[in-house]
């Protein structure tokens, strides 16, 4: 709730509207005692008495009757009319939404056929007609509002319950012995309550505004009642003669209505929860850059991160996911890192081309270069021209990388033409070479598939044709065989590994399984907390890793034919990057940690062809004393 409050009020207008909105309702709460004239009295003699006159801050109207009083009564009655009509049609309304929606089949049917019934008519118009049937007065016009409302809520609410009728919770719930009503409390309502209040908190405004528009047709409130829309109404007459009759009710109806739609959107932003974590904004195109030192000079390998740096920025905390990166890799080379769920991996992989989402995410500091040019400084266009096309990424889950509505032959043919121009039929022979190419059999027939009719095998297969579309240098892959079984996983790992020789291709592999690892890379660097703590080749490290993490991480994976042994868990859990320790990171749960180790940075200290960052490097034969 809190969050709620801090993110609705972080939109600036939403809390304006807010703050006139608590204002309005204070004073309209109040208006009953505070010391004004009773609102109904008429005093012929003093008709039309202009604002500030004595007695009368609002001045009179027609009939001499006090303008303040009878512009708080108004604002009373017509919020209440208002809220009670948007809450009527709330009420009823989503209920026939959702009942409709989740019971489906003929009951959907038939009561969205009344529905559509209702909504054939013009608004206003059937408005008019209920008030003329039940005859005027304001609890009509209230009952005539609501209706009207009703199949807005219902349309709006269906159709969001059907979508959820058929999730897998709902299956689940079901399989629970669940009756339908239990379902429609407490799996299906707390889903749509934020889809509710949004269509209420943005129509409420709008109903204060048709009852008042009712009332000023005479059909609401019957004098010698006062509402804002009779008060406007009354004054119609003396419109241009004295205006401030109109003026004073009008102004009212305006800040109502405009601050209830000002809070509206406001509510509609803050509960959504897709925008809750980006705190409102959308990610630029391109990651920040705000390099306080001066950058390392670029070198001439194909890709070299040196000391990157990323940040997340979230209110007062920054969490240092990236502290200091340098990696490089070369043609037909593949790099793995490794590390655990949290050490920064991806948001190493992300920042190459700048896809760290931003805000609130920021470089700060260290150099990309790719082929010699630095990445990091360079501006959107150029970054854009090369993602994809000279560096492309394969993502550990194809299904929502896919888009669902193509073909997987249009997704591939889209991801050529967004670089050069290719004449249709030339991509579309491209794309059924690029299916066979990942060794998609019957290729042909399979562009024309639908992702939801491939396995997850297949759609990874396609994921990585589609990074190879453009015949990259550089393919980035993040955790691509993480969500396949392990036979499509060898698979997948044997077809990168035939496509690297053929196409002289670099990789970069991200995973946190040193099976794979193995299997596909030559050199290897692994990370902890954001930083790498040991890198080498992969023979090298497997056979003697240098790190107390890197032996910790190898004994938790199982050996096939290896006899049995006993797997050993790390015990704890990474520091959270935003509250990193003095020294080591990995000390907290380092069985060989010393005092020296908490104290200071420790640097990642080169030995020929490794890399490691420890002050107590273990050897080879103490594996064997301590597991
Ligand atoms: P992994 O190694 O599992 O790929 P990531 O690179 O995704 O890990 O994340 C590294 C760290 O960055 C995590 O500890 C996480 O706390 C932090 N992080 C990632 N995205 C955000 C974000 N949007 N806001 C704050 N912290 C983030
Ligand atoms: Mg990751």
């Amino acid at each position: 709730m809190i969050q709620f409050l801090n993110l609705l009020f972080r939109n600036r207008l939403a809390g304006l509207g807010a703050g006139m909105l608590v204002l309005i309702l204070l004073i309209a709460l109040i208006t009953p005692v505070l010391p004004l004239p009773d609102p109904n009295i008429t005093a012929t003699a003093d008709r039309f008495m202009s604002p500030f006159s004595e007695g009368h801050l609002l001045g009179t109207d027609h009939l001499g009757r006090d303008l303040l009083s009878r512009l708080l009564s108004g604002t009373r009655l017509s919020l209440a009319v208002g809220v009670a009509a948007a809450l009527i049609a709330t009420v009823i309304g989503s209920s026939i939404g959702i009942v409709a929606g989740f019971l489906g089949g003929r009951t959907d049917n038939i009561i969205m056929r009344l529905v559509d019934m209702l909504m054939a008519f013009p608004y206003i118009l059937l408005a008019l007609a209920i008030v003329a049937a039940l005859g005027p007065g304001l609890n009509n016009a209230l009952i005539a509002v609501a209706a009207v409302n009703v199949p807005f809520f219902a349309r709006n609410i269906r159709g969001v319950t059907v979508g959820l009728a058929n999730k897998e919770f709902v299956d689940a719930a079901r399989l629970n012995g669940m009756s339908n009503g239990q379902i429609i409390f407490s799996e299906i309502l707390p889903n749509v309550l934020p889809v509710i209040v949004i269509a209420m908190s943005t129509t409420i405004g709008w109903m204060i505004l048709e009852t008042a528009g009712l009332s000023f047709l005479g059909l609401g409130s019957q004098p010698p009642q006062a509402d804002l829309g009779s008060m406007l109404g009354e004054a119609r007459a003396a419109l241009i003669t004295f205006p401030h009759t109109s003026v004073v009710p009008g102004i009212m109806i305006f800040l109502i209505v405009m601050s209830i739609n000002l809070l509206g959107d406001g509510v509609r932003d803050a509960i959504d929860p897709r925008l809750k974590s980006g705190a409102l904004s959308r990610p630029l195109p391109a990651t920040i850059v705000e390099r306080k030192e001066v950058p390392p000079t670029p070198d001439k390998d194909l890709l070299s991160l040196q000391e990157l740096r990323t940040e997340f920025h979230v209110g007062e905390r920054v969490y240092k996911a990236v502290g200091g990166v340098s990696l490089k890799v070369n043609k037909g080379e593949c790099l793995g890192i490794i590390g655990e769920s949290g050490s920064g991996k991806s948001v190493t992989a992300l920042s190459v081309m700048g896809l760290v989402a931003s805000p609130p995410g920021k470089i700060v500091g260290g150099t990309v270069s790719f082929q010699g040019k630095d990445l990091v400084g360079a501006s959107y266009n150029e970054l854009r021209s090369l993602r994809g096309d000279r560096v492309a990424y394969i993502f550990q889950d194809p299904l929502s990388t896919l888009h669902p509505l193509y073909t997987v032959g249009d997704q591939l043919i889209e991801a050529m033409q967004a670089h050069r121009s290719v004449p249709q039929k030339d991509a579309q022979a491209r794309a059924v070479e690029l299916l066979e190419a990942v060794r998609i059999p019957n290729a042909a027939q399979r562009v024309k598939n639908y992702p939801h009719e491939m396995s997850g095998g297949m759609r990874q297969r396609v994921s990585i044709a589609m990074a190879l579309a453009n015949e990259p240098d550089v393919i980035i892959a993040d955790e691509p065989t993480t969500a396949l079984d392990v036979t499509v996983q060898a698979q997948i790992l044997s077809l990168l590994n035939d496509l690297r020789r053929e196409r002289d291709l670099a990789i970069v592999f991200i995973t946190h399984d040193f099976g794979v690892v193995a299997q596909l890379c030559d050199r290897v660097a692994v990370m902890y907390a954001g930083q790498i703590v040991e890198e080498g080749p992969t023979a090298a490290i497997l056979d003697d890793p240098q790190h107390p993490y890197t032996k910790r991480l190898m004994a938790c994976v199982p050996e096939l034919g290896g006899g049995k042994r006993e797997l050993h868990a790390i015990a704890g859990l990474p520091p959270a990057v935003d509250q990193l320790p003095q020294g080591c990171a990995f000390a907290a749960r380092c069985e060989f940690a010393q005092e020296v180790c908490r104290q200071g940075g420790i640097m990642l200290e080169p030995k020929g062809e490794r890399a490691v960052r420890c002050l107590f490097p273990v050897n080879a034969d103490q594996i064997e004393v301590t597991l």
